[in-house]
């Protein structure tokens, strides 16, 4: 029986609070707090146990310090926006409150992802008793869990991981984002980057690609090289690593939008003036496009996100692929959220549920590749997202 307070009420924080509904044992009382409290009571409404919801500025650490005074939650589940993190981070130490993200700190003015500002808050959550976890979504997430169930099942030592995220979906729309438009562009035109052979090696924005046949005949689409954040904690936590890369597929459209949108300036993070007062002319982008929880309707099609792990067994060389496919209709159906969304609330509902049950504990800020992995995908199974090992 616990009290969990859920921070961001977009296209994540919907999913987040309709699967902690699922599971009352656990989450016995749910708060739902944003920016904009409307955004909150609408999500409320949509579900059938009482959800409550308040009104908080997450960058603003003595309104958050006073909200969790007031709600007394067990742990908060912060889906905001990364650029919260550190505050929400600081009120959760004031407050002797555990924390869990799905995406790491970056500043607003830097297209970085970097973990070292909240490893930097290990010793503070451990002197307090406290855990916090990083990145419970899906990449990051579960994909650093699959990397490490393989390492536990099949395994002696993982020596190449490819992380492989391809949506196979379509939502009708010339432009769109899947989730938060700043965040994902930020993301997307940042430049490439892998592990290899002890080094970190750096690529051109987008500048690889290679085709990729999905499982269960979903076609073959292309796939780009990017830097992703688990590639840093994993490359740390599972130090045989040979090689890391993450891949992303995109289609021919929507790289010719953001080519263009790029090419004319619209994707640039830093102050423009205009008209007299400055603008940023990515967050400008943001409020012109659709708003990604407006595509749960409208998107046909599958997800399918996972990891080619590559290493020795009894000293034979093996390769594993595991992953999941989910489909953005059932995803609609079941909690009015598209599958980029779902597949990102369900692990940080199951990684808040792993805290609470007392299945992953530690003192400090962690990694999913840090926990056990079984409890999490004996969950994955159980709360809508089955996976399937493939030996390549
Ligand atoms: P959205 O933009 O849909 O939602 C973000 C929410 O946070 C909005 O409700 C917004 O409020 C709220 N918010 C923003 N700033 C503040 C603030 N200062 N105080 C309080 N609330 C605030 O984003 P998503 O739901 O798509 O993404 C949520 C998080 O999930 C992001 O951090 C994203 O990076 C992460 N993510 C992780 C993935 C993974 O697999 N690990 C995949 C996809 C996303 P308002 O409505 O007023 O704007």
């Amino acid at each position: 029986m616990s009290t969990v307070l859920i921070i961001g009420a977009g296209g994540v924080g919907s999913v987040v609070a309709h699967k902690c509904a699922q599971v009352p044992d656990v989450f016995s009382t749910i708060w739902l707090a944003s920016r904009t409290k409307t955004k909150c009571d609408a999500i409320a409404a949509q579900i059938e146990r009482p959800i409550q919801t308040a009104q908080v500025d997450a960058d603003n650490v003595p309104e958050l310090v006073a909200l969790i005074q007031r709600v007394k939650p067990d742990l908060l589940i912060n889906v905001a926006l990364p650029y919260q993190d550190l505050h929400i981070m600081d009120a959760c130490l004031e407050t002797g409150t555990a924390y869990l993200d799905t995406a790491n700190y970056e500043p607003t003015d830097v297209a970085k992802f970097e973990y070292k500002w909240q490893w930097a808050y290990h010793d503070r959550f451990s002197e307090k008793g406290l855990m916090a976890l990083l990145g419970s979504g899906f990449d990051p997430g579960v994909t650093s869990v699959f990397t490490m169930y393989i390492k536990k099942h099949y395994l002696d030592e993982v020596h190449y991981l490819d992380i492989i995220d391809c949506n196979a979906g379509n939502h009708g729309q010339p432009f769109a984002t899947n989730f938060n438009p700043e965040i994902n562009i930020r993301e997307v035109t940042a430049k490439g980057r892998f592990w290899e052979n002890g080094e970190w090696k750096e690529t051109m924005p987008l500048s690889i690609h290679e085709p990729f046949t999905m499982p269960e005949e979903l076609g073959t689409l292309n796939i780009y090289l990017m830097y992703h954040e688990e590639l840093e904690s994993l490359v740390r936590h599972v130090p045989e690593l040979k090689r890391a890369r993450f891949w992303m597929s995109f289609s021919d459209n929507y790289l010719k939008h953001l080519e263009v949108l790029q090419n004319v300036g619209m994707t640039r993070i830093d102050p423009v003036a205009y008209n007299g007062q400055e603008i940023i002319p990515l967050q400008f982008l943001k409020a012109l496009l659709p708003d990604p929880g407006s595509l749960g309707p409208l998107t046909k099609g599958k997800t399918c996100i996972g990891c080619r792990v590559t290493g020795v067994k009894n000293g034979e060389p093996k390769t594993y692929y595991i992953y999941n496919i989910c489909s953005h209709e059932a995803c609609y159906a079941e909690v009015k959220s598209q599958a980029i969304s779902y597949t990102t609330g369900v692990p940080a509902m199951i990684g808040a549920k792993m805290m609470l049950e007392g299945k992953w504990t530690g003192q400090g800020v962690f990694n999913m590749e840090q926990m056990d992995p079984d409890p999490f995908m004996e969950d994955l199974n159980n709360f809508g997202l089955p996976w399937q090992v493939v030996e390549l």
